[in-house]
Formats: structure tokens, sequence, C-alpha cells
């Protein structure tokens, strides 16, 4: 079962997702991130980098069996599609 993000990205018109699982929906992921030093060889520190899955949005779009499980449970409305 997918946590369902709506989303509006025109004025007026709600759009359904699902929220992205790698980021919980925040859209960025913890990632080692390589510091380049001329002195001592590079290392590696930890940070926030944008999520591979949903390229930083934190949602992602439902399968169609996602979204009839939804409209099922009454979390989207039938008409909207
Ligand atoms: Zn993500």
């Amino acid at each position: 079962m997918v946590d369902i993000m709506k989303v509006m990205r025109r004025p007026g018109v709600w759009e359904y997702f699902a929220e992205c699982e790698a980021c919980d929906g925040t859209g960025s992921v913890e990632t080692d991130m390589p510091v380049i030093d001329f002195m001592n060889g590079g290392y590696l520190i930890t940070g926030k980098g944008d999520c591979d899955k949903c390229s930083g949005d934190g949602y992602r779009d439902l399968t169609d069996d996602e979204y009839e499980a939804a409209v099922f449970n009454g979390e989207i409305p039938a008409c909207v599609h």
C-alpha cells in the first residue's frame, strides 16, 4: 500500500501520485558526496542529494494497480485520472 500524494502542478488541477518510498516524499536522500582535497587525496562526506527514484520531486506516478486500489479505498475520487 502506497501513500497517496495530492499535487497541484497546474492551478486548479489536482493530480495524484504515490509518495516516493526511497526518500519518504522529501525528494532528498542522504548520500556519500566526494570532496576533492588535493592535499590529502579526497574523502567522502555524508550529505543531502536529490533522490534517484523521483529526481527530487518526492513523488512518482502511480501504477495502474496502485491507482485502482486507491480509488477502491476512497483516497482518490473515481472521476479523476
Ligand atoms: Zn524519492
